[in-house]
Order: structure tokens, then sequence, then C-alpha cells
């Protein structure tokens, strides 16, 4: 009997029932009593539906009312010490609200202090608490909560599997600090991490635990050679525990680490065969022969429903071989796929029959152990043929495979995705057109988001509000944007984007290929969660998406008013992609829209637009040998989109906070005659990348921290751009904020501003 089960199972709740109670218990509306019978219920309710599903063993472990990360690093007392927990990590029992002072600094009782800082997880758009490692740390179990969930799951009479982090994960995820503030080995910590770890084990055990999944996520990424011998001695460890393991490698291919993983001594093995298909044959024959290999082949990251008939087919020599000691799984936690299609009552059918949502994932899961074995009921292979049918029509679906995409895409040549002349002779040109001063100020493209904008957008999507009404508010808006920077003296005012819902949905919304859910919401950290949009075919640009509203702002100004959009590999990586054609195709069409979208707003009179892209470096895979094929084509894109104009056109790009330092060349590869980036919070450092590559083009380093309310002084902004002087030539440095001010108050906003024209002004004297 092949056994099914799930790598994890979203806790958030089809209607966010997590987040409305963590969020009423901060405020003070429900007591910790109440929290935790809500945190129970979707527990018990999640479990249920695996049985329910028929999946063997539910997953006890995945719950967490902010991060699994977080949850690991309190289970092993790895509380920093600012939080002052020292008396309950003794006790074993660190509180709830240490968890939540952890993850964001406060919480309804306790000191607040500085929050842990967050990142992204892997690949993916969730975001973790960075454990935080310092030289001779000490762990020890400090808390019951795991154990308890177990009760709770047995109790409900279901057979458990637990999964936890694994402990060589949990270290590279870490970051290791020494009070000098340099890097430290964090392997140093493996011993007492494993101590603990022996310790959960064996309670797991004593609790009639047969199975625990460690996930070791790490493991698909390259590891220097220490990390993988530590991953042998950790194991070797871990074997003494009385309970069977098994091993969990997500997100992608094992590749040079195969060895390594089928070496460990584990009972049990799970890789990702939706990243990585052709991983199974290798590891089937290097398995040995007391081991179960946990196939991963419902795809825990995308939202497309599963081609039964085929996977049945694909893994069949995998079911031979292995007989029952072939499991069936996601590829990886449902975390990262909306909670259930069947809330989705306004989509259109057809799409809607192309799509599996984590509950939907669970029948394929159970429902594909089942066909492998030869002992699917009538009903459930009526379900593989309705999946086939549903694929068919997908797959010749006229809306997703449009013949004029089809055909502009074979036309792109050389030229397409070059600017016509290069950057010095394009500076010359924009400065004649634009007459900027040294130092010229601009800001990243959002002002604030006020409560009557999100009032007059709610109405106008409930219909309360006409069409002409919302437009005449936001127009409202945006003059009264646009006279505020005037007066504030901005030389390069924006419109300030109020009406913007979100950077990805607005522009989604406007193109064809893009559906939007109504609950497909996601975790994203804590309880924030987000709806990415479903790019399910050939993305088209019916109409100009932005035109009238620059082109209105534009009117108001004298000055050079900036356009706004979001770049193609931002739009592709904060969506669901369609996964019948590679990721760099659709973002290629993306880029295309958007370049006649540039080339309308060029027409329409604005001289200088602003392509974001956030998202460029996230999307760099996890493996080193694959980044440099990303990044030739994404940078393509992005010059797909921005080449399109004159040289007097002048194109600005923004990136959030990141690393440049690896990808420097590519940054510069995109061509952007301005790029603003986020660097306050590293005091100019990043700049060096910059200065080392001699990065040929303009940058707006950012000078202040939109993320904080504190308004920047004039001096701190003079002596950081000061700083950035040193490293780039003045002609080429523009002075704005480090991202959109969407989110600050006009009271934050205007007096930092002020102080920010002033710096300029203090720095045009000087130079
Ligand atoms: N133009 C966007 C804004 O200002 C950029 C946001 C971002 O960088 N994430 O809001
Ligand atoms: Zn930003």
């Amino acid at each position: 009997m092949t056994l099914a089960h799930v790598i994890g199972y979203p806790r958030i709740g089809a209607d966010r029932e997590l987040k409305r109670a963590t969020e009423a218990y901060w405020q003070g509306d429900i007591d910790q009593q109440a929290l935790e019978a809500i945190g129970r219920d979707l527990r018990l309710a999640n479990w249920a539906a695996q049985r329910e599903a028929g999946l063997d063993l539910v997953t006890v472990g995945d719950f967490a009312f902010y991060d699994q990360v977080l949850d690991v690093s309190v289970l092993l007392g790895a509380v920093p010490a600012r939080f002052g927990a020292e008396e309950e990590v003794a006790r074993g029992e660190v509180a709830l609200d240490t968890a939540f002072r952890m993850a964001r600094g406060r919480a309804p009782s306790g000191e607040p202090a500085a929050a842990c800082e967050m990142t992204k997880y892997f690949d993916t758009n969730y975001h973790y608490l960075v454990p935080e490692l310092r030289p001779g740390q000490r762990f020890r179990l400090a808390s019951s909560r795991l154990f308890d969930q177990v009760d709770e799951a047995r109790s409900a009479g279901h057979p458990v599997k637990v999964a936890l982090t694994g402990p060589l994960t949990w270290l590279w995820l870490g970051k290791g600090r020494s009070d000098a503030g340099d890097d430290f080995d964090r392997l140093a910590l493996l011993d007492g991490v494993l101590d603990v770890y022996v310790e959960v084990l064996q309670r797991l055990a004593g609790q009639g635990v047969e199975w625990v999944q460690l996930d070791e996520t790490a493991l698909v990424q390259d590891l220097p050679l220490a990390w993988r011998q530590a991953f042998e001695r950790a194991y070797h460890r871990l074997q003494a525990a009385p309970v069977r393991l098994l091993l969990a490698s997500c997100f992608g291919g094992l590749g040079d680490n195969l060895s390594l993983a089928v070496g460990l001594p584990v009972e049990g093995l799970h890789i990702d065969v939706v990243r990585a298909p052709a991983q199974l044959e290798a590891v089937l024959d290097r398995l040995l022969p007391h081991k179960v290999l946990s196939v991963g082949a419902i795809d825990g990251r995308n939202v497309w429903r599963a081609d039964l008939a085929l996977l049945r087919e694909r893994l069949a020599t995998a079911r031979m071989r292995l007989g029952e000691r072939l499991w069936i799984a996601t590829s990886c936690s449902l975390l990262h796929v909306p909670v259930d299609l069947a809330a989705e009552t306004t989509l259109d059918a057809e799409l809607g029959s192309w799509l599996a949502f984590a509950r939907q994932k669970l029948d394929e899961t159970a429902a594909l152990a089942r066909l492998l074995d030869g002992r699917a009921t009538a009903a459930e292979r009526d379900r593989v043929e309705a999946a086939s049918r549903a694929l068919q029509s997908r797959r010749e679906a006229p809306r997703l495979h449009r013949p004029e995409v089809a055909e502009r895409m074979a036309g792109i040549t050389a030229a397409d995705i070059r600017r016509r002349s290069p950057f010095a002779e394009r500076a010359v040109a924009q400065q004649r057109h634009l007459a900027l001063p040294l130092f010229p100020t601009t800001t990243i493209g959002s002002f604030p988001q006020t409560a009557e904008i999100r009032a007059d957008r709610r109405a106008f999507k409930a219909g309360e509000l006409s069409c002409e009404a919302y437009e005449a508010r936001m127009r409202e808006e945006i003059a009264r944007v646009v006279a505020r920077q005037e007066a504030l003296g901005i030389d390069m005012p924006v419109h300030g984007e109020p009406e913007r819902n979100d950077m990805v949905e607005y522009f989604g919304e406007q193109l064809d290929g893009y559906a939007f859910t109504r609950f497909g919401w996601v975790q994203s950290y804590g309880t924030r969660c987000v709806k990415p949009p479903i790019l399910f075919g050939d993305v088209v640009r019916p109409a100009a998406m932005t035109v009238r509203w620059s082109e209105y702002a534009q009117s108001l100004t004298a000055r050079p008013m900036k356009g706004m959009l979001t770049g193609p590999v931002t739009l592709l990586q904060w969506s669901f992609v369609r996964d019948d054609q590679p990721r760099e195709t659709t973002c290629r069409q993306i880029a295309l829209a958007l370049r006649d979208e540039v080339v309308d707003l060029e027409a329409a009179g604005i001289r200088a637009i602003q392509i974001d892209e956030p998202a460029l470096r996230e999307g760099l895979p996890l493996r080193r040998a694959e980044w440099q094929g990303y990044l030739d084509w994404a940078v393509e894109c992005f010059r797909l989109a921005a080449s399109g104009v004159r040289d007097e056109t002048q194109i600005h790009t923004h990136m959030c906070y990141s690393e440049f330092n690896d990808i420097i060349e590519s940054i510069a590869a995109l061509d952007a005659d301005v790029i603003t980036i986020e660097t306050s919070r590293s005091a100019m450092e990043l700049l060096d990348a910059f200065q080392d590559f001699a990065y040929p083009n303009a940058i707006g380093p950012g000078v202040y921290d939109i993320h904080s309310p504190n308004i920047p002084e004039v001096a701190w902004m003079v002596a950081l751009m000061e700083k950035a002087a040193e490293r780039i030539p003045v002609e080429r440095l523009w002075v704005n904020p480090d991202c959109g001010l969407k989110t600050r108050g006009w009271a934050e906003v205007e007096p930092a501003l002020a102080n920010m024209v002033e710096a300029a002004r203090e720095l045009r004297r000087r130079h």
C-alpha cells in the first residue's frame, strides 16, 4: 500500500481565521486562552481535512502562530538576551508573548525590544525569523507546544507524523554574530543543537510517534564541505533516537548533495520531483533497500491541477521498484498555496477547473497513491478522468495561446533590447530636455495611501462609488500630491500612485492572461497574507494602463513628471505563473506589454519613466550554477520593456534592499539611466559594489529609511550623500528616499521631504 502524506498544510484557515484571531489578541480584544482555542480548532480542522481526503498520516508541527522557524528557535531555547526570557527558558516553557516579542518587538505582555530580523525563506515569498546565533550559545528544550500538539492529534484519533525544520537547516537559516559584530562558524553550535533535537525525538517517541520528518531544505543549495560533513555527523548522532526519520528536501534537486542525502542513516528520504523530476531515477538507483522514498509529485508551490493520469504513468516504475516503500506527497509544504478553491465562487468555471489549492491537493495526493496501488474507487477514477478532461481543455484553450503574441515573440530582434545610443550620449540628450540641477531630487513613486483613498477604493469596488466619481477622487489626490511636491521643490515629481492597490495587482487587473482570486490568500509573514494573481495565459495589454494618470499629473506641473510601472520580472515573481511554458517566455510576454506602455507614456509627453524591479534579486535560483541563466533573461526582459523609447526619455528603475555585490554586472546590464536603491540602512556601503564595478549610469542611493517614522535630519542626509560622492561622481547622483512612501503618513512625509530637498540644496552649494 502506497502511503500518502503532505509535507505541511497552511495554518491561516480558509478565511484567514488565524490572522484575525492573532491580531485581535495583540489588540487586547481576546485573551490568550481564546487565541489558543482558535489555534487548536484550526489544527483539528486541518488534520480532519487530511484524513477525510484519505491521507495515511496527518502532519503535526506545521502550525505556528507566527512562523515555524521561530517556533524551532523557541523549542531550542534560542531566545536572544534582550527579551529577558532566561527564566522561561530555564523552566522549559517560553511564553507565547515572548515569541511574539521576538517576531514583532512587542506583545500584550513583556517589555518591548528590537524584533529579530526577518527574511525570505529560500526562493519563496514566505518570510521567516532569522535565528540569532552567538559564539558559545547554549540550547535547551524550552517549549512543550509541539508535544501538546502531538497529544491533541493523537486524542483526536489521528495517525501522526511530526514535521520539524532539521538541525542543519535551522543553523543554515541562522545568522551568527559575535559581540564584535563579525560572522563566526555556526557549525560550532551544532552539538548543542543536536542535544536538544535528540531530547525532542526521544520525547516524541515516548508519545508514540513513529515518523518524524526533518526538513533539510539546505540540501538543495550549494553546501560548503564543512556543512556536508556536518550532515553526516548530525544524522549519525540522531540515528540513536527511537523514531524513524524522514529527511525532507524541497524546492529543488539534491544535485551534488544526492550521494550525501541518500547515504545518511535515516529511514526515509523525501524528494521534490516537481522542481527536479530527473532526480527520481538517480535516487531510485541509489536508495538502500530498507529505505522509504517519499516522492513529492503534487506541486506545493503552484496552483495548477495535477495531471494524475500522467503522474501514475511516470511513477509506475518507482512503484514497481519500491513496492510499499513508496510514499506519495506534495513537493513541499502547502503553506505556499491558497487554502481552498471551493471558496472561489466568482472564478470562471473553465479556469477554476484547471486549478487546485491546498485542500484539493490533499485529494490529489491521496488519489495518486491509490491509483498507483490499483485500488482507486470508481469515484476516484472518475476524478482522474475529470482532471484529464480539464487539463486537455487547458492545453487547447484559445485564451492561453494567442497567435498575435507568438508572432510578436518570434519577431523580437537584438535592436529591440538595446537603447539607441549608449548612456553617455543619452545623458546629454536627457539633460538638454530635462534641465535638472546637480543632485536632482525625486521619490520612489507612492505617496501615503490615506484612509480616504482606501475607503474610496473599497466603495468603488463595492459598486457604491461610480467609476467617474472614483476617478475624479483619484485625480484630486494626484493634484494634491503634485502641488505638495511643487511646494517642497522636488525636481522630478511623481503622481503618487493613489489609484493602485498593489503594484502587481494593479497591472495584472489590466492585462489579459491574468486572473484574480477572491480568497486566494497565502501567508507572507506573521499575520500578513498576500493574494498573488494567477498568470494563466498569453499576456496582452488591451489598452494603455497608466497613461491617463501620468498625463494628467504632467498637465499640472512644468517639472518633468516621472511615469511609474512595475517591471516584468517583478510582475512574474509575485504571481502564480503558468507551468506549461518556461518562466522566461511568460516574462518576455509581460515585457512586450510593458514596452507598449512605455512607448505610449513617451508619446503622451512623459519624459522619465520608472520601471520598478524590486523582485529581481529574489528571483535568483537556489543554485549558483543557475544564476547566470536566470539573470540573462531577466535583464533581457527589462531591456525589452525599456528600450522602445528615444534617447531623451529617461528610464529609471528601483530596487529595494538587496545585496548587489554578486549581481552588479547584471544590474549594470539593465542599462537604466537612473537606478534608485535602498541604502540608508547600510550607510552607503552598498555603493561599494557599484564603485568597484565602475558602474557607469546614474544612481539614487536612498538617503532615509522610509520604514521608520523618524524624520531624517538635513545634516544626516548630507553626510550620507557625501559618503556616496566619495564613491560615485556627483554628476551621476540623485537624492531620494529609500522606497515608496505609501505606508507613511503625511505628517512624516512632508517634513522628511522638506529636509531632503534642503539637503540637496546644501550639497549643490558644496559641489
Ligand atoms: N513605485 C513603488 C512605490 O513607490 C515601488 C515599491 C517597491 O519598491 N516595492 O510604492
Ligand atoms: Zn523599494
